[in-house]
């Protein structure tokens, strides 16, 4: 329910793009934004801790990337793992890109990885089966357990 109402607060546009000025913002669930990326935590998640890594740069195709971008980008999936296995100790993942509208982009204009831990023993089929999505951990939480780490993840990029 706190989704269903949360969302009716929603900032207008990209999310990716929301509060640009700051390294950090709950209310976007923006975990770290430096100078080439930004990485947020999914308001819809697959997962607890299901995270997504963008451009910082308003761009969509992959080809629109600046070689430091992509690199950038890289470097902060594989951060980003660290991170989620440090807290959660998640058995695994699945990181992946959707581009464009047909392959599933929700937000098919601005360029972004997700980032799904997944557990030997997690629910994730319910997904599959219906729109039911079984997160043990409250997202705000999730967000504080993992913001001073990507707050200092910052510093050293
Ligand atoms: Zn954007």
């Amino acid at each position: 329910m706190d989704y269903i109402l949360g969302n009716e607060k929603l900032q207008q546009g990209c999310i990716f793009c929301f509060s640009r000025e700051k390294s950090f913002d709950k209310q976007g669930l923006i975990l770290s934004r430096s100078a080439d990326t930004v990485i947020l935590l999914n308001r819809f998640p697959y997962a607890n801790g299901h995270l997504l890594i963008a451009p910082n740069r308003h761009a969509g195709e992959l080809a629109d990337l600046t070689a430091a971008e992509s690199a950038s980008l890289m470097e902060q999936v594989r951060h980003s793992v660290a991170i989620l296995k440090k807290h959660l100790q998640p058995d695994g993942f699945n990181i992946g890109l959707n581009i464009g509208a047909v392959a599933g982009a929700g937000l098919a204009d601005h360029l972004h990885f997700h980032i799904v831990p997944r557990w030997n023993d997690d629910h994730n089929f319910m997904t599959v089966i219906s729109e039911i999505r079984t997160i043990p951990q409250h997202i705000d939480q999730t967000f504080d357990m993992l913001l001073p780490d990507f707050q200092d993840l910052i510093k050293t990029i």
